[in-house]
This record gives C-alpha cells, sequence and structure tokens, in this order.
C-alpha cells in the first residue's frame, strides 16, 4: 500500500505522513514547486524531514502550469496579499491525484488541519479543495481526521482511523508533543515561506502585471534589489547589496538589461530590454547614486551594449517617486 502526500516541509505535513508510515503504508512526499517559495535551505530541510520520518522526497516543478492556469485566475480569489490558496491546494491535489496510477498510490494525504489557517483551513476551504481538485474521498487529513467523515481508506480499513488525529484550530500543543515522542528534530522550517503571502512581494507582482506579461522568468528578479518604474515605463531594478547584485545579475534574461558602472563601484541593476533613450539614462544616473560615486564627477555607466556619461544625483532623494511600494 502506497500513499502520496502532498508536503511542503512543515510539521503537520511531516507529521501527517509519520502517522501513515506507522501502519505501514509507503508515502511518497510530493513537493510541486510553484516558484515562489523553494529555496536551497527548504530542499535540504524537507530532505531532512522525509529522512526522519522515512517517506521519499519528490519535488515537481509546476510554475509555469501555475503562473498560466492558477495565479492570475483563482476561482476562489485569494488570501491577504496575492496567494489564492484554495485554488493552489485544489490545483496541487489535482495534480497528485493524477499521478497516483503511474507511481502506484491507493490515496492521498495533507497536513491540513480543520481551523488552522484563517483562508485555506476553514471546514468549508477544505471541502472546496477536495471538490476543486476531484479527489472526493482518496484525500485523507491523519491531523483531523476524526473531526472529518471517514474517507476511502479509512472505510476499506487499508487506514485504523483510530490511530489518527481529531485536531482542531490553530493551538499546536499536540503536534509539538507528539514531535517530541517521536524525536523530530529541526522541523522549525527556516525561513523562505510562499512569497505570495508577503504583502510587499505581491504589491511588486501586482504592479509587474500593469505593465507585462508575467513569466517563470520573471520571478528571480521580482526577489531581490530595490524596484522602481521610469516615466517611460521601463521596469530597473537596483542591487542593495553583493547578494543582491549577484542574484540580480544571474536573473537577467532577454527581456532585461544589465546596467553597471565603468568607472567607480557600485551596485548592479536591470532594466527593461525595451526601455526608451530617456529612460535609460535615467536609469544610468540612478544607478550612479547608488554607488560610490561623487555629484561633482561624471561617470560612465553601461546600460547593456549603450555607454551613458552621467552624474549621480546629490542625494538617494530623487529616487523615491520611482519607487514601487514606496
Ligand atoms: S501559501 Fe502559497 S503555496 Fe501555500 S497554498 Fe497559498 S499560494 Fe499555495
Amino acid at each position: 500500500m502506497k500513499a502520496i502526500a502532498l508536503f511542503s516541509g512543515g510539521l503537520d505535513s511531516t507529521l501527517a505522513m509519520k502517522l501513515i508510515i506507522d501502519q505501514g503504508i509507503d508515502v511518497i512526499a510530493l513537493n510541486l514547486d510553484i516558484g515562489f517559495g523553494s529555496t536551497k535551505s527548504r530542499r535540504e530541510h524537507m530532505q531532512n524531514m522525509c529522512d526522519q520520518v522515512g517517506a521519499e522526497l519528490r519535488i515537481l516543478d509546476i510554475k509555469d502550469q501555475y503562473i498560466k492556469d492558477i495565479l492570475f485566475d483563482p476561482k476562489y480569489g485569494y488570501g491577504k496579499n496575492l496567494n489564492p490558496c484554495i485554488d493552489c491546494h485544489g490545483n496541487m491535489f489535482k495534480i497528485a491525484r493524477d499521478l497516483m496510477d503511474e507511481w502506484g498510490a491507493s490515496f492521498l494525504i495533507s497536513g491540513e488541519v480543520v481551523g488552522q489557517r484563517p483562508m485555506s483551513q476553514r471546514r468549508e476551504a477544505l471541502d472546496l479543495v477536495t471538490n476543486l481538485s476531484e479527489t472526493q474521498d482518496l484525500l485523507l487529513r491523519p491531523m483531523s481526521a476524526k473531526v472529518l467523515p471517514p474517507t476511502l481508506p479509512e472505510r476499506k480499513g487499508w487506514v485504523d482511523r483510530e490511530k489518527l488525529l481529531g485536531i482542531v484550530g490553530r493551538n499546536r500543543e499536540v503536534q509539538l508533543k507528539m514531535a517530541e515522542e517521536i524525536g523530530l528534530k529541526d522541523f522549525e522550517k527556516p525561513g523562505g515561506g510562499c512569497l505570495l503571502t508577503d504583502e510587499n512581494f505581491s504589491n511588486k507582482l501586482k504592479e509587474f502585471i500593469k505593465y507585462d506579461k508575467f513569466e517563470v522568468s520573471d520571478i528571480q528578479l521580482l526577489k531581490y534589489g530595490r524596484h522602481l518604474r521610469l516615466p517611460d515605463g521601463a521596469k530597473l531594478v537596483i542591487g542593495r547589496h553583493k547578494e543582491d547584485n549577484e542574484m540580480i545579475e544571474a536573473a537577467i534574461t532577454p527581456k532585461y538589461r544589465k546596467i553597471k558602472l565603468l568607472n567607480a563601484i557600485g551596485p548592479t541593476s536591470a532594466i527593461s530590454a525595451n526601455a526608451s533613450e530617456e529612460d535609460k539614462k535615467l536609469a544610468a544616473k540612478l544607478t550612479a547614486t547608488y554607488g560610490k560615486t561623487d555629484p561633482e564627477n561624471s561617470y560612465e555607466v553601461a546600460v547593456g551594449d549603450e555607454v551613458f556619461e552621467v552624474s549621480p544625483y546629490d542625494s538617494k532623494e530623487p529616487a523615491k517617486k520611482y519607487f514601487i511600494n514606496a
């Protein structure tokens, strides 16, 4: 007997898998990467959790499908920010359901707890997720199973319902006790949760789609640097520190041009490839303003293949009016 677990790396989904593995069932921990959360440390964390409870981790990249089908047109709307959690969960379960045959799984599990999160884990929301994903009673939620109607694996006796839990609400006492009992270590997730729940990131994304079609290759650039919109509509991203500079450089796609000060130390910036000459010149000046420069001097700044001779502003104040989220 095998089950597929929708796995986020969190404590609840880890414990849900443990409850099923303890009943002699193999569990594949499926993590679906939508592009807004997965970091290297998070992947290491997920592997660590799976190793401790004996699940097999499989990560699938669904960024394209998610951006195309879910992110901008969710049937059940958004949470506090640009997080379409109900549709996102429904989509994930649907994908997991479609993999059941191929992976030889008989049912699905998740770490959802009734009433734990305001939007996605209300009881009605759980029903919506089940309906959206068309998983019917193939979807077992071991953490709250005892307060939910018996699912197929319980009715068929594949899983002993009595050994599952009936947790409701946000209190994590039961989960922490269980983690201690089974000796689970390092279960607090490292930073880097879903960026769609982050107000600042959501605002940048909302602003982005007013000007441009959002694609997978745009995700990375939205994560780093100061974001500005210039008068003719070009997007400018200016690095704030070394890590930003490296990440911006790595995230430059054919839609953007790199900006670099040629004769002084300064940030790496990126500007829309189709920027007007005026916007490019302004971007060069703004990049110089954030460099180790003197307003009395002029500097050469490369914007893609072009070189502009500019003087920095005498303070960062003029940049502010272009800030997104300002
Ligand atoms: S927090 Fe992000 S990943 Fe999680 S369900 Fe919501 S949109 Fe999807």
